[in-house]
């Protein structure tokens, strides 16, 4: 993340508290490789949306669906050869062993990547192979192994390194506990910032931002927000993250006559999740695109986030 401070006011006549204002929003958006059969001329479309807004990252996942890190990479070096955003890529577990991920940190680093969100990955049934990492804690030391190994080549520079993190509690986890724990483990190897797993309540965000603080994190959770287009949206990435849908959010999208009703439904309760987060201290939004351009521009329109002015 690139903090922007105020610049109102000459920085040596300003205080240290004054320097720490950030000035505006961080901005962020996660894109998925497109298939190879995408609609060329739509994903050009996305791309200079997302550009228009000056993000301070584009972050691209990494799946099966998109041949693992080669979509990724692909859509990186697009990316980096056709807009002016900073990549970052989603680096995960279940991509490959330990041999093959080096080759492709590697690759990405060369097509200007210079930020990785270190993740496990979704588990396959059968569980991971055992040469391949088993959890994101790994890839952080993995990482910055390779990244004292190549100081030079990074002119001593560092990568960013990110991970998940999960207001609603991790799926697998027995506990917030062990949530806290192994953020707190993530940070101490070397991460440097989490992004957290979409969630449906404003205070869930701000409640584990706060105990997150006080069991020691300091690099900042950045909310994850995805635009509430549909009811049938919203059950599938809820089934998919291991999250249940609350109930106010169901009924009120179930309640729509027509979809475009059901979309207006939704997004103004995404509107009202991102303005509550904001206005409770969270000092960036990372938005989940879906690769829709158009969702994205009407939520940040309608949350005040204006392209002109960033
Ligand atoms: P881990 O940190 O490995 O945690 C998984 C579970 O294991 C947790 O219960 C944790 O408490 C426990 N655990 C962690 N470390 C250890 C350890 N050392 N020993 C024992 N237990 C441990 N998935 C993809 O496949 N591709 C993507 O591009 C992708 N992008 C994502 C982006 C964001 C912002 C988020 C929030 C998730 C994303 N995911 C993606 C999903 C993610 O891979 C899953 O949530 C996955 O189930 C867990 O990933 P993790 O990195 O948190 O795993």
């Amino acid at each position: 993340m690139s903090p922007r401070f105020s610049a109102s006011a000459p920085l040596d006549s300003m205080s240290e508290e004054e320097l720490m204002v950030p000035e505006r929003l961080a901005l962020s958006f996660e894109v998925i490789p497109p298939r190879h059969d995408a609609d060329e001329a739509k994903i050009d479309r996305l791309l200079e949306t997302l550009e228009s807004y000056h993000p301070d990252y584009i972050a691209v996942t990494s799946s099966k669906r998109s041949g693992w890190l080669e979509g990724t990479t692909a859509f990186i070096e697009r990316i980096s050869r056709t807009t002016s955003m900073r990549p970052l890529a989603h680096l995960a577990c279940t991509a490959g062993s330990r041999t093959e991920l080096i080759g492709w940190i590697n690759r990405l680093v060369d097509a200007g990547v210079r930020g990785l969100l270190a993740l496990r990955g979704d588990l396959p049934e059968e569980g991971l192979p055992e040469h391949y990492p088993q959890h994101a804690d790994e890839l952080i030391s993995l990482i910055r192994q390779l990244e004292r190994q190549q100081a030079a080549r990074f002119a001593a520079g560092r990568l960013a390194v990110g991970v998940a993190c999960y207001p609603s509690g991790h799926v697998e986890s027995k506990n917030e506990d062990e949530d806290f724990d192994v953020l707190l483990k993530k940070q101490r190897l070397g991460a440097d910032f989490a992004i957290t797993q979409l969630f449906f309540d404003a205070q869930d965000y701000l409640r584990f931002t706060k105990k997150a603080q006080l069991a020691g994190v300091h690099i900042p959770l950045i909310p994850g927000i995805m635009p509430m287009t549909s009811l049938r949206r919203v059950e599938r990435m809820g089934e998919l993250s291991g999250l249940a849908v609350p109930e106010r959010v169901r009924s009120a999208l179930a309640a729509a006559t027509t979809p475009e009703e059901e979309y207006e439904t939704g997004m103004e309760l995404t509107t009202e999740l991102a303005r509550d987060i904001v206005a409770g201290g969270a000092s960036g939004l990372h938005i989940y695109t879906h690769n829709n351009p158009d969702n994205t521009h009407d939520l940040l329109t309608r949350i005040g986030v204006d392209n002109d002015q960033r």
